[in-house]
């Protein structure tokens, strides 16, 4: 069993909606157990056009070895109409594996961890909020990335199980 962190956004339709039906995806896999899920969050695209994105990251425990759980993460994009027609074009539903335990590599299939978690808030707050002590392989305590991407806007959104609808920068 491994521990790995899943991160998901969408700014295309009713993209909360979207990552509550693909949290539930995830969970109804035999071999994946949600261990954790953050808030959900409202971000600015970072380097990329369209609306906000609705962001969030989930924590699981899985017996998937990394490349089986990419494969598990792309059909769920495809179910919810996931389609690339450029790089880092809107889209209804992105799951990008943040994170494996004890897995580092550099494929362009699959690049763990995350190549770009240092640079975006969208990642880093809601990890931070369901992992306050993640350390980030080759940058350090995560926390520690917290001043780099202050300037970037986003907001925690008002959900009923807890009282996260303050504005974060
Ligand atoms: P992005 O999330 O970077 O905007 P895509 O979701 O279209 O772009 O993914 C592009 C490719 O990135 C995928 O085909 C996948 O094989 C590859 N990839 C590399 N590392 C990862 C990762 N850690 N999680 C998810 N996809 C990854
Ligand atoms: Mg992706």
């Amino acid at each position: 069993m491994a521990h790995a962190f899943i991160g998901f956004g969408g700014n295309i339709g009713d993209a909360r909606q979207s990552i509550t039906d693909a949290i539930v995806c995830l969970a109804q896999h035999i071999q994946i157990h949600i261990v954790n899920k953050s808030c959900f969050y409202q971000s600015a695209p970072v380097n990329a056009v369209g609306g906000d994105y609705i962001n969030a990251v989930v924590e699981i425990d899985t017996e998937l070895n990394p490349y089986g759980l990419l494969y598990v993460c792309q059909s769920i994009e495809h179910q919810f109409g996931r389609e690339r027609p450029y790089a880092n074009a809107p889209r209804t539903l992105d799951l990008d594996i943040l994170f494996y335990e004890g897995i580092e590599q550099n494929h362009s299939e699959l690049t763990i961890p995350h190549p770009r978690i240092a640079e975006r808030s969208f990642v880093i707050l809601p990890l931070l909020e369901i992992c306050p002590d993640f350390f980030l392989p080759n940058h350090g305590p995560l926390k520690n990335l917290l001043p780099n991407i202050a300037h970037q806007r986003i907001t925690r959104i008002t959900c009923k199980h807890c009282d996260c609808d303050q504005q974060l920068h």
